[in-house]
């Protein structure tokens, strides 16, 4: 038995055509799903009784549940339950430009980042690729509203449950199904250069977003463990190829952590580091949290940052804060939750 939300459109063409039916049977049970949002195969309208009876036999409708809510004004945090009572999360966020989401691809995280209060829970397993579709669709179904752009920048490394994550974006960008443009997309590592150099490959305009958080080996070492499998040059020598090939702009993301990152000097390096490839800095005002020593750097040094990357031709922007108030921080609300 396998979880409908699960399975990608091609796939479910082939398990009918193994089944020596007809291929458009899956378009029409995507339409079900993702247009009409049914969830319960008998209210399948077109579809015959014997085709919903095999469909029966091999697959189910579950979603999450949706144990906690935060809200402000431009913001609401969703804390999910799983199947196994795990817990994950899910932002979303009003923009003048539509709603963007961000979603969870693990259950804890093994990247170990100092500052980050996901990896304070070790990785426990991957989330199925249904989990991933089942935050856009519990969201979306509580707001009663389309969801405009994903990013997946909630808990977990989206590049170490790579396949999972293909399928995902398969489902949500497929024009039968949730139906979300590949340009509204963004997947965001912390530099696994393997995987980096697969998705160079990937044939969908996915946007890319690197979490760099440091100009140099040296610093980046100490805030990031990733850095210790790959250094920045493999990282940067990765980047560049993924734009060669894809032509697309990457961003690199920047979290400014008080007396860490943020000095003239590391703006000055930064500088050098990304002179001349196609990219965009988001500078990230530090959301601090009660169980890590990190501060977030002054609003004064954050714009002198960034007023060196502009001098030094580097397009940049420093990222509006949503949410300090639902603890918006990735893997901050399950934390509270837990009280772990
Ligand atoms: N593992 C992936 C995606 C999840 S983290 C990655 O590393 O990119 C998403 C982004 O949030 C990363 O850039 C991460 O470094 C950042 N982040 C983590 N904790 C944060 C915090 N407390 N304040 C601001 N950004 C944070």
């Amino acid at each position: 038995m396998q979880n409908i939300y699960g399975i990608t459109l091609e796939d479910l063409e082939n398990y009918f055509l193994n089944k020596n039916d007809k291929k458009f049977k899956a378009t029409q049970i995507f339409d079900w799903i993702y247009k009409k949002r049914i969830s319960n195969f008998d209210d399948m309208k077109n579809v015959s009784k014997e085709t919903i009876k095999t469909l029966k036999d091999d697959f189910y409708f579950k979603k999450l549940e949706i144990v906690k809510k935060q809200e402000d004004i431009d913001v609401a945090k969703y804390l999910f339950k799983l199947e196994d009572d795990n817990l994950v999360e899910a932002v979303l966020m009003y923009h003048d430009y539509g709603t963007s989401i961000c979603i969870s691809t693990q259950v804890g995280c093994n990247m170990g980042c100092k500052f980050c209060e996901s990896g304070r829970l070790k990785k426990v397993r991957n989330l199925e690729v249904y989990e991933m579709v089942s935050q856009i669709l519990m969201v979306e179904s509580d707001i009663k509203k389309r969801i405009s752009h994903i990013v997946l920048m909630g808990i977990g490394e989206p590049f170490d449950n790579y396949d999972n994550v293909i399928k995902f974006i398969d489902i949500v960008n497929c024009g039968k199904g949730i139906d979300i443009g590949s340009r509204h997309i963004t997947v965001s590592t912390c530099g696994i250069v393997p995987k980096i150099k697969q998705f160079t490959n990937y044939d969908k305009q996915v946007n890319l977003a690197i979490s760099l958080h440091a100009p140099n080996n040296n610093i980046r070492d100490n805030i990031m463990n990733i850095n210790k499998v790959y250094k920045i040059e493999d990282v940067m020598n990765s980047i560049k190829e993924y734009i060669k090939k894809t032509n697309r702009r990457v961003t690199f993301e920047y979290i400014m952590l008080k007396g860490v990152n943020d000095s003239k000097e590391c703006a000055l390096e930064l500088s050098d580091l990304l002179k001349g490839i196609n990219c965009y800095v988001n500078l990230i005002p530090y959301n601090e949290t009660s169980h890590i020593e990190y501060k977030k750097s002054s609003s004064e040094s954050i714009k002198t940052f960034y007023d060196i990357l502009k001098k030094n031709h580097i397009c940049v922007t420093i990222r509006k804060e949503f949410g300090s108030k639902v603890n918006a921080a990735c893997g901050q609300l399950r934390s509270n939750y837990k009280e772990v």
